[in-house]
Formats: C-alpha cells, sequence, structure tokens
C-alpha cells in the first residue's frame, strides 16, 4: 500500500460522517486482503496455545531447562508450518545465546564493612544483603573503601550528575534506588520513573566508571517492591549474557535499610541526613571511613537457549529491507525441584498468551493475499524473566539493523477476562506513531489508559524496551481493567486476584473459563497497527528530546536506505 493510511482513514471518516451520523472508522483504511488477514485471527486458535504451552509436559518453559528449549523447538516448528522465512543464525528459525549462570553461595561468602576505627559489621546473606558477582568469576575478594554517590545518576537532560567527576576507579559505591523525587514533568519525567531509576542503570553505570562493586539501599516505598522481591531474585540464579562486552561489577548487591543505618552510624554520620543531602543537584560523592571487605563465592553453569525468528517478506523492493517487529516471551519460570507440592511454574497467562497472540499474527500476515511494503519480523524471545536477556540480545544482533526497524510491538501477559474496553500503549506518546495509535484505537472502540503507577516504571520492565535501548521505537500492547459487561471494579478485582495468587506461582495455569477475546482484540489491533506503519513512506521515531533519541540516531547513522 503506497497512499498514506492515515489520509484515506480520514477520508472514510469523513464519508461516512457526511452519510449519517458519525461512527467509528473502524480499519477501513487498511486493503480488503489486509482486513480480511486481520478478521482471520481467532481467539480459540489462542485459547489452544496457550493451553499447549503452559501444559505440564513444558514443565514451566524454563530458561536453561529442557521445557524452555522444547518450547523454543515448538515455535519454531508453528513458524515453519504458517510458511514464514527463518531470520535466526545460518538460514535457521533460532538464534543461538550463550549465558552463564550464577548463583552466589551464601555459605562461603562473606560480607563485612570494616570501619577505620571499631569492629567489622558482618551481614548475613538474604537476610540483610543480597550480592552477585556479574563478571561469572567463581571467587572475587573485594578490599575497597565505600563512597556514597546518592542515587548514582548522570543524566545531562535534566542537568543532573551524582558523580561530580569524582575518581571511582576500584571503589564500592554505596546508592539509593529510584531517582530525585519531583513532581515536575520537565525533571526525570515527574512522578514517572526514567531508565536512570532503575537498578540495572545504576548497576551498569558503576561499572562504567570503574567501580569494584556497587551496594542499593532498599526503601519498599521508593522500590515499588518489598525486600523480599529482592531477596527471591537475587537469592537464586542470575543469568548473564555471554556476550556482553560491556565492564562489569565483582559485587552487585543490595541492602535493607536498618542496614545502611547501620552502616552510615558506623561512619559517623546520618542516613536520613544523607538521604536528604542526594536530592540536592549539588551532592557531591562522599567517601565513607569504612570498607566493603566482601570474599564473593559463586557457582557458575555456562548454559545456552534461543530465539525463536521468522519472517515475512516485505512486498516492497527497497522498503522491504526495513521492517515491523512483533515480540513475545516464551519463557517462564521452570520447574523448581526443591520445592514441594506442584513445582511447575506453567506461565499461561505469562506469557503463553503472548505466543499464541505472536503465533496468530504471524498465521494472518502469512495468510494475508498482499504483503505491506516492509518485512514484518515475529521473535519469540528467552530469558524475559531472568531480566529481558533474549530481547536484549536480539536488540544487540537484530535480524535487520536497528535503524531499519521502524516499530517494535510486544506482547506480554495479556490476561483472558472477556472483551477490554480499555488500551495500555506505555510509551507510545513517546513517538511519532502515537497520532495513528490513537485512531487505531479508536477504530477499536477502546479508551486509552494513561499508566497508573509511573512511578513503577513498568517501560523498564518488558521486552520491547531491549528494543528501545537500540534505539527502535517500542511499546508493548495490553488491556486496561474495563471489560464489556463489567464494571471498573470487577476488572480491577480481576487483575488484584491473578497478582495475588498466579503472578509468578504454580497456579498461574491454563483454565478452560478464560476468555481469550481480550487476546484476539488486542492481537487484531497490533495488526492493524503494525501493517499501517510497515506501509508507511517515514519510518517511525521518538519525540524530539526522549532518552532513546540518540540511541536511534546512532544505530541510524549505521545504517538507512
Ligand atoms: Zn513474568
Amino acid at each position: 500500500m503506497k497512499k498514506s493510511a492515515i489520509a484515506a482513514l480520514f477520508a472514510v471518516t469523513l464519508l461516512l460522517a457526511a452519510q449519517n451520523k458519525p461512527t467509528k472508522p473502524a480499519t477501513s483504511s487498511l486493503s480488503p486482503a489486509a482486513q480480511e488477514a486481520m478478521t482471520s485471527i481467532d481467539s480459540e486458535k489462542i485459547r489452544a496455545t496457550v493451553k499447549y504451552l503452559s501444559d505440564d509436559y513444558f514443565q514451566g518453559r524454563g530458561t536453561g531447562q529442557k521445557g524452555g528449549d522444547m518450547a523454543a523447538d515448538w515455535m519454531a516448528q508453528q513458524f515453519k508450518s504458517y510458511g514464514l522465512a527463518p531470520a535466526g543464525d545460518d538460514g535457521t528459525f533460532f538464534q543461538k545465546i550463550n549465558f552463564y549462570g550464577v548463583t552466589t553461595d551464601p555459605k562461603q561468602t562473606q560480607f563485612a564493612f570494616v570501619p577505620k576505627s571499631g569492629t567489622a559489621m558482618r551481614l548475613d546473606f538474604a537476610s540483610d544483603y543480597v550480592s552477585t558477582n556479574l563478571t561469572h568469576a567463581e571467587k572475587s575478594e573485594i578490599d575497597a573503601p565505600i563512597v556514597f554517590v546518592g542515587y548514582g545518576i548522570s543524566a545531562p537532560e535534566y542537568n543532573w550528575d551524582d558523580y561530580k567527576g569524582a575518581d571511582l576507579k576500584g571503589k564500592t559505591l554505596l546508592m539509593l534506588v529510584n531517582e530525585p523525587p519531583s513532581d515536575d514533568p520537565n525533571f526525570f519525567k515527574g512522578r514517572a520513573l526514567t531508565y536512570y531509576g532503575r537498578w540495572t542503570y545504576k548497576f551498569e553505570e558503576a561499572a562504567r566508571r570503574g567501580a569494584v562493586a556497587a551496594i542499593l539501599v532498599h526503601k519498599t516505598d521508593m522500590a515499588s517492591y518489598g525486600w523480599e522481591v529482592v531477596r527471591n531474585s537475587w537469592g537464586g540464579e542470575t543469568s548473564l549474557l555471554q556476550d556482553d562486552k560491556d565492564p562489569k561489577l565483582k559485587s552487585a548487591g543490595w541492602v535493607q535499610l536498618d542496614v545502611a543505618r547501620k552502616l552510615a552510624q558506623a561512619a559517623g554520620m546520618n542516613l536520613e541526613h544523607m538521604l536528604d543531602q542526594a536530592n540536592s543537584r549539588s551532592f557531591k560523592p562522599v567517601e565513607l571511613p569504612v570498607r566493603l571487605q566482601e570474599t564473593i563465592v559463586s557457582h557458575v553453569r555456562p548454559f545456552a537457549s534461543r530465539n525463536v525468528v521468522g519472517k515475512v517478506a516485505g512486498s516492497d523492493p527497497k522498503l522491504s529491507r526495513q521492517a515491523v517487529i512483533y515480540t513475545a516471551h516464551y519463557d517462564h519460570l521452570g520447574i523448581h525441584p526443591n520445592e514441594p507440592g506442584d513445582n511447575i511454574y506453567n506461565g499461561a497467562a505469562d506469557n503463553a498468551t503472548g505466543c499464541g497472540i505472536l503465533l496468530e499474527l504471524a498465521r494472518a500476515y502469512v495468510a494475508a493475499k498482499e504483503k505491506p511494503a516492509r518485512t514484518i519480523v515475529f521473535a519469540a524471545v528467552t530469558a524475559e524473566e531472568q531480566g529481558l536477556l533474549g530481547s536484549r540480545y536480539l536488540g544487540l544482533h537484530p535480524p535487520v539493523p536497528a535503524g531499519d526497524i521502524s516499530l517494535d510491538l510486544n506482547y506480554d501477559d495479556v490476561q483472558p477476562f472477556g472483551d477490554p474496553q480499555q488500551l495500555v500503549v506505555s510509551g507510545a506518546e513517546r513517538t511519532t506513531i502515537f497520532p495513528l495509535v490513537q485512531q487505531v484505537a479508536q477504530s477499536f472502540e477502546m479508551a486509552i489508559q494513561p499508566d497508573d503507577h509511573p512511578e513503577a516504571g513498568h517501560y523498564y520492565r518488558s521486552d520491547h524496551f531491549s528494543m528501545a535501548r537500540v534505539g527502535v521505537p517500542s511499546f508493548s500492547i495490553n488491556e486496561g481493567p474495563l471489560f464489556k459487561g463489567h464494571d471498573l471494579a470487577w476488572g480491577e478485582e480481576k487483575e488484584r486476584d491473578y497478582v495475588a495468587h498466579r503472578y509468578h506461582q504454580p497456579s498461574d495455569e491454563y483454565r478452560p473459563d478464560m476468555d481469550f477475546t481480550a487476546d484476539a482484540k488486542l492481537a487484531k489491533l497490533g495488526f492493524a497497527l503494525g501493517w499501517e506503519v510497515a506501509s508507511q513512506p517515514e519510518l517511525v521515531g521518538w519525540q524530539p528530546g526522549d532518552e532513546f533519541e540518540k540511541a536511534r540516531k546512532t544505530s541510524q547513522s549505521k545504517s538507512g536506505l
């Protein structure tokens, strides 16, 4: 389709408005072939995928476990049976990714704060602190002065620099989670969390500055999750990409707030006062008269896992070198052999639903009697639950250069609760495609629902973020809590019930009463949006000044037609 999709959409809307009263524009801007393909997306096919992938047979699709490998094989078979072309390594549907699984040995690891004067504070693993060696060495010794660096953020666009040029080579950095509090939308996006507030950024920045260790102070109200979450996610195995050239910390750790308070006391300082100072633009790093002495011993297990990648070639000889990509993670938490009772984390909602949607999208694009101008790539990624690692690899090794990918649409945990009336596309407003997103939402009679908890930084917690990091405009498509035939409270209660009783638990299982209308609707919406974007003359970009604009420019200077 060469004609501007938006212009066509307006034309149809005006025509309808002239004929009778204003009515929904529908997705009439799509060509009949695209319409037909889109309409063929079937909620019962999504049900079949969810039922199958969440069966105990797949053992919870754990990264680095047999069940995860079986799921990857099955996704590739589906891609092949639909007639997708392979877009992985050496003409296959797979991107092989090498990982290290690193587990800190709590018995052999010792972690102490040693003040210049006074007695050493020896801390207990899990209850007081957690710590992981990101260099994947089996044993590291650390003896380094502790420097308090406030939020540990250097953000020129907000005129904020906690480091002030201090030499931090070989030091241990003590940092706060989150970012300076603000209601000003022009300062760290107000209440919303930017990437600077995420722990991933802080550990990366500390390593870039030559630090050997970093310790985050956990404060529940600031982190938006409790100590239990920190302990559970850092207490077990951490997966690391082998193919990662960035500098890494020997010890990336967290301490409880109380521990930080005692550390401050041992240094003759006051934690509350330190927290206050960190909120000032003039804050400078403060070296404490205390050293971190740590012997960190890890079990290191190399393993491989795979992304599954296929494509449908675009119809335009020039534009088909560019792409629109759809992503969904297929991995979940696997099987936990040491836990009593049901220890298979089936991951029906998280994220067999996204896989069901991805497969229906792939099937519909292949079935379409004509194709959009650009190529469409489908990627079922691994290791999302390990910290977005499969998509990180995909972003670093995209089947089409990142600068030539117009848009990534991601699906993660789309609850089968019925017919949703609200659309959640957080991050879409940061891209140049937002007006089209609004029109498509309207044609599906869905209201775009703003992010209820921008301070939780959800944008940085699913696979689309890995694509944004390499500059690709990207966001996830999901539903808000208002469903047809119910009030808002009903949907909110369903959501609460899921988070409390099934999210990341063995009980996230398939049930026959699941209603996949939602999943099919959001698949169709994503189909319409992706098709339009794949047909437009221009690539999608970020709004001026966005934190990912620079990455987009960098990637586009390396590629482009
Ligand atoms: Zn998950």
